[in-house]
């Protein structure tokens, strides 16, 4: 008889069940690895939409703004700390310096020339 066909199957105790929880256990770990790759991409692919979005807020931003050389906040509160910013950086602080909205929804620092400047008198050079 050949002698490949005379070969038997030698079952070692606990071998036959180490093996397939063996596999098991690869079987997982690369599900786990598929699913980890998975939701990384996807969050990376939800960041880049998110920041496409953003680009293309500024841009429309940008476009109906009359002064978009100027920095914008999103809120007054934003604009005014810049206003302290800005007035402690100088010998000579600018009282006129004020927050205002826009018409590109943002919110830039200016002088008041309405004359209304509530902020007190300007201090002399
Ligand atoms: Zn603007």
């Amino acid at each position: 008889m050949d002698p490949m066909t005379q070969r038997r199957i030698i079952v070692v105790p606990g071998r036959l069940e180490r093996h397939i929880a063996h596999c098991w256990e690869e079987a997982h770990a690369e599900q786990r690895r598929r699913i980890k790759a998975a939701t990384e991409e996807a969050q990376a692919e939800a960041e880049r939409a998110r920041e496409a979005a953003r680009a293309a807020e500024e841009a429309a931003r940008l476009a109906r703004c009359p002064r978009p050389d100027k920095v914008a906040w999103g809120t007054r509160e934003g604009a005014q700390d810049g206003v302290h910013v800005m007035r402690s950086r100088r010998q000579d602080p600018d009282l006129t310096l004020v927050a205002y909205r826009c018409s590109c929804g943002g919110w830039h620092i200016g002088n008041d020339r309405s004359g209304r400047a509530t902020i007190g008198p300007r201090v002399p050079p």
